[in-house]
This record gives C-alpha cells, sequence and structure tokens, in this order.
C-alpha cells in the first residue's frame, strides 16, 4: 500500500475504465472508480448494447413483408414503441447491476458521483464533497455526442442520448450526418415505420470506408425509401405548428419533420475534469493525448478509451483498460494492437469490414488486386426484395495477402469477425480459395471469387 488512499482511482465506469479498474483490483490494487451517470458507460446504457435492441426491432419491420413470400400471413399488425422502450430498459437495467456487482466483487469501491483532479494525485468528490488520493489516476470519461450550436434552432434537435428514450414514434426524422450513428438510426427508424430524411455534408455516406460500401449502402437507404440528401448541412431548424419543426438546408429546401437528429460525431468529454490544470496535455478535440501505454503528458494520470480519441469502439476500450491493468499491475507489459480491427455498421443491411479499403491500398501497395460480386441473396427470391450483398476482397498482387474484406448484407458483421481472423493472421487469396465452400450461404462468396475484378474503362481500352 502506498501513501495514498488509492492505488488506482478511475474516472468514468465505462467499457475501458471497468476493465481496467477490475483487473487491477483483481490483481491485488486498491481501485476506487467514480461514475457520474449509470455504470456500464455508454455501450451498454446509451450505445452499442440498446442500439443493436432497436435494430432487432427495426429488423422485423421489414421481416413482416418478406415472410409473406414464404406464405406467413400477418394481418392486423403492430408496434408497440413504449414496449420496445420498457423491455430494453429493463434488459440494461440488468446489465447495469452485473457491472457494479463484477465491480464490487473484485474489491473495487464504487462513487456514484462527478469527480474532478485538483492536482495530479487528488480526486474530488463533488456529490460527497470530498478528495481521495490516488497514486496513478485512469482517465475513462468516454465521449459525447454533439451538436452544431451555430445553427439557429440547433437545440430543438436531439442526439442519440434522447433517442433511447423518446416519448413516441415520430411520424418523420430528419437526421444530420453520414457516419455510424446516423446512418443506423436513419435504418432503426425507417424499419419501424417512419418516414426518414438523411442529411449529409458530404458526397459519399461513410466517408472512411471503402468506396463500394458506400455506394452499396447509398443505394440500399435509397431503396428502402430513405431519402438521402448529400452536400447539404442544416442551415437552420425552427419550430412550425405544435411539435413540428422545419429544417432549413443550405442547399435551400426545406423540410417538415417530428424529430430532428443530430448525428455529427461525437467529442473527448474532458471539459471541466481539471485536466489541464493538472498538466494533462489535450489535443485539439480535448482528447486526453497518451503515449503506447495509455499513459498522458503527466507520468501518473492514464487515459483510456473514446477520451483519447484513438478508435472509438468498445473492444478497444477494453483492450486499452485491459493493456494498463496487465503493464501496471500485474507486471506484464501490454501494449494495444490497432492493426485489422473488425468494424460493423448496423444498418440495414450491415456492414462490415477489416483491413485495408481498395483507396487505401492502392495509395500503400504498388499491385493491388480485387475480387468483388454484387447479387440478390437467395433468401431474397421469395420475399420480393431487391436487397442486394456487395462482398470484396483487396489483395496484395504482390504476395497474394488479404489486405481487406468489406461487406454490405445480412449478417455482414457477424461474417466479418471470423474473416477478420484470416485477414489479421496474414492468409492469402490462395488459402481463402483453397477452403471449401460452405453450401448454401451468402459466405460461400468469399472463397469461391476466383476473378480478378477489372474496371471498365480498362476493360474498354484492351
Ligand atoms: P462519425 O464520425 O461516424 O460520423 C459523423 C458524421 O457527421 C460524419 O458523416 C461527418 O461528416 C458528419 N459531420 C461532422 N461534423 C459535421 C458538421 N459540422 N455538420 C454536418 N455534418 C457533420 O460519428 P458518429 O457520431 O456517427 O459516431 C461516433 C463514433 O462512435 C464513431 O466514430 C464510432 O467510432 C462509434 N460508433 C460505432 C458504432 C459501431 O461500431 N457500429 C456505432 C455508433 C458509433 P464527414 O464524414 O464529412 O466528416
Amino acid at each position: 500500500m502506498t501513501k495514498y488512499d488509492y492505488d488506482l482511482f478511475t474516472i468514468g465506469a465505462g467499457s475501458g475504465g471497468v476493465r481496467a479498474s477490475r483487473l487491477a483490483a483483481s490483481y491485488g490494487a486498491k481501485v476506487g472508480v467514480a461514475e457520474e451517470y449509470r455504470v456500464g458507460g455508454t455501450c451498454v446504457i446509451r450505445g452499442c448494447v440498446p442500439k443493436k435492441f432497436l435494430v432487432y426491432a427495426s429488423e422485423y419491420g421489414h421481416g413482416y413483408h418478406h415472410a409473406r413470400g414464404y406464405g406467413w400471413s400477418a394481418d392486423n399488425v403492430s408496434f408497440d414503441w413504449k414496449a420496445l422502450i420498457e423491455n430494453k430498459d429493463n434488459e440494461i437495467d440488468r446489465l447495469n447491476g452485473i457491472y457494479i456487482r463484477n465491480l464490487k466483487n473484485a474489491g473495487a469501491d464504487i462513487f456514484q458521483t462527478r469527480a474532478t483532479l485538483k492536482d495530479p494525485h487528488t480526486v474530488h468528490l463533488e456529490a460527497e464533497d470530498r478528495d481521495v488520493t490516488a497514486e496513478r489516476i485512469l482517465i475513462a470519461t468516454g465521449g459525447a455526442p454533439w451538436t452544431d450550436e451555430t445553427v439557429p434552432g440547433h437545440d430543438l434537435g436531439v442526439t442519440s442520448n434522447e433517442a433511447f428514450h423518446l416519448d413516441s414514434l415520430p411520424g418523420h426524422v430528419v437526421v444530420a450526418g453520414g457516419g455510424y450513428i446516423a446512418i443506423e438510426f436513419a435504418c432503426i427508424f425507417k424499419g419501424l415505420g417512419c418516414d426518414v430524411c438523411l442529411v449529409y455534408r458530404g458526397e459519399d455516406i461513410l466517408r472512411h470506408f471503402d468506396a463500394d460500401i458506400s455506394v452499396q449502402l447509398h443505394a440500399e437507404l435509397q431503396r428502402q425509401g430513405i431519402r438521402v440528401v448529400t452536400q447539404n448541412i442544416f442551415e437552420k431548424i425552427e419550430k412550425t405548428d405544435g411539435e413540428k419543426k422545419r429544417v432549413h438546408l443550405s442547399g435551400g429546401d426545406t423540410i417538415e419533420t417530428n424529430l430532428v437528429f443530430w448525428a455529427v460525431g461525437r467529442k473527448p468529454t474532458t471539459r471541466g475534469l481539471g485536466l489541464e490544470e493538472a498538466g494533462v496535455e489535450l489535443d485539439k478535440n480535448g482528447a486526453v493525448k497518451v503515449n503506447e501505454n495509455s499513459q498522458s503528458s503527466v507520468d501518473n494520470i492514464f487515459a483510456v478509451g473514446d477520451v483519447t480519441d484513438r478508435v472509438n469502439l468498445t473492444p478497444v476500450a477494453i483492450r486499452e483498460g485491459a493493456a494498463f491493468a496487465e503493464t501496471y499491475y500485474n507486471d506484464n507489459p501490454t501494449q494495444t494492437d490497432y492493426r485489422f480491427i473488425p468494424k460493423a455498421v448496423f444498418s440495414q443491411p450491415p456492414v462490415g469490414t477489416v483491413g485495408y479499403s481498395e483507396q487505401d491500398a492502392r495509395h500503400e501497395f504498388d499491385n493491388v488486386d480485387i475480387y468483388k460480386t454484387n447479387f440478390r441473396a437467395m433468401k431474397h427470391m421469395l420475399t420480393g426484395s431487391e436487397e442486394r450483398v456487395m462482398m470484396k476482397l483487396v489483395v496484395d498482387g504482390d504476395t497474394d495477402r488479404v489486405l481487406g474484406c468489406h461487406i454490405v448484407g445480412e449478417d455482414a458483421p457477424e461474417m466479418i469477425q471470423c474473416i477478420a481472423i484470416a485477414v489479421k493472421a496474414g492468409l492469402k487469396k490462395k488459402d481463402f480459395d483453397d477452403t471449401v465452400a460452405l453450401h448454401p450461404t451468402i459466405a460461400e462468396e468469399l472463397v469461391t471469387m476466383r476473378e480478378k475484378f477489372v474496371p471498365s474503362d480498362e476493360k474498354l481500352s484492351r
């Protein structure tokens, strides 16, 4: 035991903070954890987990239509938003309880309060109005959605935080953004029967993904009736009759809507924590600057997860938290490996992706081979849906190594988790070819793509 109250004090009990705290406590450290909202953090309380429940709910909306082709009839189908939210909340309460129990069972003290730094070793617990000291402090406060305050009426809109507890399902929703949250919620609302308009400032949604994913998903959103307006931003939002709002777009259009939804990104939660006063350097977005050991510019202050704005995904925060605990409380120096992290967008149809996009691969490698396919899945031959699947392998033409895999289509996230093992392990296209297909599946196409894709302008010049 040191001269401090705690060996480790963690501010923020989300995925990264909880993993680090639990592990450190299990290795014998005296650990305190402060959380101002609910233990579990964004992922469990108002992110990945509740979002996935809304996605499941929304998929049934399409499922009822598809089932007709298979002989089912479901007349007078109705949907109860309040029942969904109540069931979802019950499950979130259960998970929140598990997170609290796990921390306590590991021996950590939990403080339900906002905590701020007084100096590099002192944390002020606001609810109790007292200070505690710690040898090391871990900042794991995550991030939060932001709205563009320069837009008049911006506060008439909601963010994902509020979307999980809307009183009722809106008839019409207009969403700002073309990233993960914008697209996932646009699809959720559409599947639940709302009219949806997505307004994106650029040309191609999911700008950081492989270009074929952007094109394919854009087409799929439009196919299911989501209006996608590109190269526009919100210029002004105003209240009209009753609860309705009118959104003025930069291109001159106006949209009447029931719900304005901001999904223009998230920012690290560092404001007012006393970090800069304690000497912790932040980047221009307010993220804590850290080295490969998650150590900040102050030796005994560390940070993991979204507050560091490295790769803002739950499993990455968990890895960073675990690496920190292993390094400093288990004498096992560990660093997080950021290469070939699989990613998914839970749109409908969903996206799964791992490794290099075609555009990034062409930038870094001399010879890049592309294998891709685009087809209507067998299931939809009877449903009548025109939904299509896109699959793509990006291969290093010199070594035959598979550099990336990109899928838009049913079960893409499930497929990509498995394919990520092969891609991370450095397997070659020949290994994919040598694997016998599993028939009839969508995934079998991943091992049966034989012909290199030749862009049509190249074909013409031959
Ligand atoms: P993203 O960074 O994915 O998307 C933000 C979107 O907002 C982009 O399309 C961006 O445009 C646009 N944008 C940014 N600033 C403005 C502005 N001033 N006016 C108009 N549009 C703007 O953020 P999200 O909020 O969707 O998600 C945050 C993070 O959370 C993600 O990066 C991801 O790491 C994580 N997340 C992961 C999920 C998953 O794993 N399935 C699900 C949800 C979130 P542009 O592209 O041009 O920059």
